[in-house]
């Protein structure tokens, strides 16, 4: 395959996975972002992807995404694992190197009692009939849930629970530091921060320092990417404990008949709890109303987390298009990826896998 000079919109999620595996390919990169550099800004301005819990859950997302867009989640869960064991055996996991980037020992769907009705109608949504044995929502005894995570106590009593067997976890902030790592040491890849980009066109990025010619770019600005396409924002609030002495392994998920939380381990003795979803594209610090529900709803499942230190009150935007499907956008010296809305850790390694398969910059299983 000829190499190609290449020039990506956006340096997040989408753009730093491209840059690695396209620099990897032996074509030479350019890549343009507003951000200062490429560490986590904590916000509210950057990149989602830094903002995101990491959850890789085709199943329990399944109330929001299809059946298609669950067998991309399959597919991207087998491509981070071998991606992450890459990057660790690379020595490009600077931060924690000890502790794994991807995590794949399912994840847990929590009901208090008195929520059994409104979880079960959750759980028909999940599994419609057409989830293969190994991967339905399996219902879990209390010494069975004791037995995986020893802190998960219900406040009204016991918890009822289901496993969802194969779903992951990635460390989202670790693991996009050592995207840019890796892609940085193939020599390959020019970052220009604090470059925002006006718009891009087949072969051509526009910034306002001019006109930068290639023979591909990739418009990849997730919620920075209107009028080029319809994406709009869609906000969402997650905070970081540091929580010293608190066991958790695996997601958590509350079906509470109000509210949407998960509870997610991170290196270091972090827990995260997210996450809002509203229709707004302000990007303003968390409210009193979320944070309080949020850890509310969090501490009535695991109350091992009352003396967790709050770090850190993040925001971020979903990039979301009208119909909450991702969109690929072919056109000769031009592909464009957006809309990976609330999926995008799930979705990103198939898609772009596919994608860049198709536009005929990198051969088939690339990823793999
Ligand atoms: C609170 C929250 C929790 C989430 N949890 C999960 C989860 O558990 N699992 C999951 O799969 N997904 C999750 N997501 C969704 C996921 O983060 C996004 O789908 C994903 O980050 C989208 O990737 P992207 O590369 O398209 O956009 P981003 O990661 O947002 O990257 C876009 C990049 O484009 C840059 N940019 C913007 N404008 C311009 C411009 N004009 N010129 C150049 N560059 C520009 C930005 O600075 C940024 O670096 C969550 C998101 C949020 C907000």
């Amino acid at each position: 395959m000829r190499a190609h000079h290449i020039g990506i919109a956006g340096a997040g999620l989408l753009g730093r996975l491209a840059a690695w595996v396209l620099a990897s390919q032996g074509h030479r990169v350019e890549v343009f972002d507003p951000a200062p550099g490429p560490a986590p800004l904590f916000n509210g301005q950057g990149a989602a992807g830094f903002t995101a819990a990491g959850m890789l859950s085709p199943v329990a997302e399944r109330e929001s995404a299809d059946a298609a867009l669950a067998e991309l989640g399959w597919r991207s869960i087998a491509l981070w694992e071998g991606l992450s064991a890459t990057l660790h055996a690379q020595g490009w996991v600077q931060q924690a190197p000890e502790c794994p980037l991807f995590t794949g020992l399912g994840s847990l769907l929590v009901a208090h009692g008195p929520d059994l009705g409104a979880a079960r109608r959750v759980l028909t949504r999940l599994d419609d009939g057409t989830l293969a044995p190994a991967r339905q929502p399996s219902p879990l005894t209390r010494e069975a849930l004791q037995g995986l995570e020893p802190e998960l106590h219900g406040s009204s009593g016991p918890l009822h629970a289901w496993m969802l067997p194969g779903e992951a976890h990635i460390d989202t902030v670790r693991t996009l530091n050592a995207l840019h790592a890796a892609a940085t040491a193939t020599g390959q890849v020019q970052w220009h921060w604090g470059q925002a980009v006006q718009s891009v066109a087949p072969g051509a990025v526009h910034t306002p320092r001019g006109r930068y010619a290639f023979d591909t770019a990739l418009d990849l600005r997730g919620a920075g990417a209107r009028p080029a396409c319809a994406v709009r924002g869609v906000r969402g609030e997650l905070v970081w404990l540091h929580a010293p002495g608190v066991r958790l392994s695996r997601p958590v998920r509350l079906l509470h008949p109000r509210h949407r939380v998960y509870i997610v381990p991170r290196a270091g003795d972090r827990i995260l709890v997210g996450a809002s979803e509203i229709e707004t594209e302000d990007r303003s610090p968390m409210s009193l109303r979320s944070a309080v529900e949020l850890m509310a709803a969090a501490h009535s499942v695991l109350p091992a987390l009352a003396e967790a230190r709050i770090e850190r009150l993040d925001v971020n935007l979903r990039p979301a298009l009208p119909d909450h499907h991702p969109e690929v956008h072919h056109a000769p010296g031009l592909l464009r990826i957006n809309g990976l809305y609330r999926h995008g850790w799930l979705l990103a390694p198939a898609l772009l896998e596919r994608a860049l398969h198709d536009q005929a910059l990198a051969p088939h299983g690339l990823l793999s």
